[in-house]
């Protein structure tokens, strides 16, 4: 017997309203109000959208599940985590400001933003946890103590990661930058020409990493041991990170801090994957318009995270006639490494009943 995911068709064309109403009438089918108590403090895990996406779940599409919580008279806080590129979401001020000017805030859903990894993403629990890569992951501090989570993800392609969900929600997104930099393992750090030498890097750096020449600072990388406090402090956006094709070990490392975001909250959590505007990148990506790859699906809900990306990825794939990986036209990646190892360790099972809301 599977995991139930709880299904309703819907599109962007919907409009905003609909899809806030659509996304309630989910919440109420799956019984997902057992999962949140009165005077719980609850994380509502969204992405923001960055600066200059257009295709990002928008605030209004999630106020009916915003409202259901605070029906239940839980403590709900809208929240994401700060990345690793240099961007609007790098640190908590700018991330607030650009989830209030895309309406995440107190006069947009009625509770405020509340950024879960500190003003510069070093504020962290280490969670242990049995994975086979780690036994600690870093995980941001309020999602730690927080007693309950409503996840919302934007089910989308991902051009390391093949799909990006529910799991790659939780595990990247609830991270501080230290459990980011982790699990892109494969990821190097180095000091742009943008350095103005200011030494800031060098003072915190806790593996004497970081030397200063005459024109700038530079990362030995025999040194490093990869804490992101560097890039955290620098306020020049000069620490940079080599991205580019990964391979398996990033999924499953995702899947590992997924796992540490919601340990405790064990039946705690309700996990909604949005399956529309379906395209080749994240809403990571700065770019307006970006093509779809399959026409828009509906939302997709379940308690068990493993079992809601696979319903996605199975929609995704189904309504596309290819795999993900075609659709994304790069036959190197597969969404399955992260699926496949979330059940191995024990997060949820991919086999799922899919209950369809008419
Ligand atoms: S904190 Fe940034 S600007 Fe200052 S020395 Fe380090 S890399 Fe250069
Ligand atoms: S990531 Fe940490 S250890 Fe590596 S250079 Fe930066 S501050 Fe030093």
């Amino acid at each position: 017997m599977g995991s139930k995911v709880y299904f309703i068709k819907a599109s962007v064309d919907d409009g905003e309203q609909v899809l806030s109403k659509k996304a309630v009438r989910v919440f109420k089918a799956g019984g997902f109000a057992e999962c949140f108590k009165e005077n719980d403090f609850t994380a509502v895990k969204v992405h923001v959208g960055e600066d200059g996406n257009n295709t990002y779940i928008t605030a209004s599409c999630i106020k009916g599940l915003v409202d259901r919580l605070l029906a239940l008279k839980t403590r709900p806080f809208v929240t994401d985590t700060s990345t690793l590129y240099v961007g609007r979401r790098h640190n908590a001020i700018d991330h607030a400001i650009l989830a209030a000017e895309h309406g995440f805030s107190l006069r947009g859903l009625g509770i405020p933003f509340i950024p879960a990894d500190g003003l510069l993403g070093t504020s962290e629990t280490a969670v242990q946890i049995n994975g086979e890569l780690d036994k600690e992951v870093f995980i941001a501090y309020d999602i730690v103590r927080c007693q309950s989570i409503l996840s919302v993800a934007h089910f989308t392609g991902h051009p390391a990661t093949c799909a990006a969900g529910t799991l790659k929600t939780l595990g990247m997104g609830c991270a501080s930058k230290k459990g980011k930099l982790k699990q892109h393992a494969a990821l190097k750090l180095n000091i742009s020409d943008d350095c103005t030498r200011c030494g800031v890097c060098f003072e915190h750096c806790p593996a004497d990493a970081i030397t200063l020449d005459d024109v700038k600072a530079n990362i030995d990388q025999d040194k490093c041991i990869g804490c992101a406090e560097c890039m955290a402090m620098c306020r020049f956006g000069a620490v940079e990170c080599n991205w580019g094709q990964e391979d398996e070990v990033l999924q499953k490392s995702i899947a590992e801090h997924a796992l540490g975001a919601l340990k405790g909250k064990e039946n705690r959590a309700a996990f909604f994957n949005f399956i529309m505007s379906v395209t080749e990148g994240c809403d990571c990506f700065n770019e307006a318009d970006m093509t779809k790859i399959v026409d828009d699906i509906g939302i997709a809900a379940s308690r068990d995270p493993v079992a809601v990306d696979k319903a996605a990825l199975d929609l995704v794939e189904s309504k596309g006639g290819r795999k993900l990986a075609e659709l994304l036209e790069n036959d190197k990646l597969d969404p399955r490494y992260q699926i496949e190892h979330a059940e191995r360790i024990g997060l949820g099972i991919a086999n799922y009943e899919l209950i369809e809301i008419k």
